[in-house]
């Protein structure tokens, strides 16, 4: 908790993303005693230390910092195919197939094969398996299977987690996992890290987003894997020189915020039973940090909430809402009177309920 002498950090009002979290003032003091090797060379100890540290949680042999996930997933699966042509196979809201830049069909060549949840919530193995490409001359065979989680928010559980790796890997066929949230779903389950990652040829882990790290991404795998795919991060020009500034608050991030996740997903609780008992409609259940209100059911005109967003001094908009430990209490309690008395006035007005709004951004 802030005590009243303590400054708020600047996101404390931030409900647009978790990428918001800000440095803490232990993190910028550390900066200071930060080592300065060329990490290109692979002399940086803070850095080292870093890849090493997380490569430990998460249970593989090896790590790299990269400056973000996207480059961190788009060179785990460059890395994991070989030769053109090939097929990734994932669900269809996944990160590295939406919101990558098309990274997958310019860097890899990849052909995708999006898949649909038909639980609604994550794929199965069941709704994979009859999506997966064969080995025929006619086709660009799957090569990689890239699940992400938490996705939109949502926890996939570790049995269909294990399901679909064991089953892959009896095709021969790569596991990639977009754990830009990984440490929040590991916080919400109780399920060690390493216990996740298990089932993964490649990881990558976002220690930007809940954790409050400026940047950076770390890729986990075994050792060659690594090699090769820091060769693919050097080819796109994310090799880094004096990375020891970014990757000491990174550390620091892991060891004083990793354990204030929690906190964040009982405020999207929270905001979720708020929502329900003044008759808004949800997507799903609040599982982490995120509550996403069902925009097809429950109309929010974006103009009023602009208006009373700002009257609340709060920072949110569209249907999604994040929550992380560095929101305060005051500032969700603005953003609950915000959005009642958007939700209000919009009850007024007319509107074409198409769903039109992006969860993406
Ligand atoms: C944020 C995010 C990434 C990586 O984003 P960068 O902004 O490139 O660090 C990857 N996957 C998911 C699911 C994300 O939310």
């Amino acid at each position: 908790m802030t005590s009243k002498s303590q400054k708020l950090p600047s996101s404390h009002n931030e409900f647009r993303s978790d990428t918001f979290t800000v440095p803490t003032d232990s993190m910028k003091q550390a900066i200071f005693q930060a080592t300065d090797g060329d990490d290109v060379y692979g002399e940086d100890k803070d850095t080292n230390d870093l890849q090493d540290k997380v490569a430990k949680l998460a249970g593989k042999e090896a790590g790299l910092f990269c400056v973000s996930g996207t480059l961190s997933n788009q060179i785990a699966i460059r890395t994991l195919l070989t030769q053109p042509p090939y097929s990734v196979l994932g669900d269809y809201r996944s990160h590295v197939f939406t919101c990558e830049s098309a990274g997958l069909a310019i860097l890899s060549q990849a052909l995708i094969t999006p898949v649909y949840p038909k639980n609604g919530k994550y794929i199965t193995l069941e709704d994979i398996i009859p999506k997966v490409i064969p080995d025929d001359i006619h086709y660009a065979p799957t090569k990689v299977v890239s699940l992400e989680n938490t996705i939109h928010g949502i926890v996939m559980p570790l049995d269909e987690i294990k399901r679909i790796s064991e089953w892959c890997r009896t095709k021969g066929i790569k596991v990639h996992l977009d754990g830009a949230r990984l440490f929040n779903a590991s916080v919400a389950t109780g399920t060690p890290l390493a216990d996740y990652c298990q089932y993964f040829d490649s990881i990558s882990l976002c220690l930007s987003k809940s954790l409050g790290a400026p940047i950076g991404s770390v890729l986990v795998g075994d050792s060659d894997f690594i090699t090769k795919a820091n060769h693919f991060r050097k080819q796109n020009g994310g090799g880094i020189r004096q990375a020891g500034f970014l990757t000491r608050m990174a550390s620091i991030a892991i060891d004083e915020n990793l354990p204030r996740l929690a906190e964040a997903d009982a405020y999207a609780k929270d905001f979720a039973k708020f929502c329900v008992d003044h008759g808004m409609e949800l997507d799903e259940p609040a599982d982490t940090n995120f509550v996403f209100i069902d925009g097809n059911k429950t109309f929010i005109d974006p103009e009023l909430l602009k208006l009373s967003t700002k009257k609340y001094n709060v920072k949110a908009g569209g249907y999604r809402f994040a929550f992380h430990f560095q929101n305060s209490p005051e500032a969700i309690e603005n953003l609950k009177k915000a959005l009642l008395e958007a939700f209000e006035a919009s009850k007024k007005i007319k509107h074409d309920s198409n769903g039109t709004y992006s969860k993406y951004a």
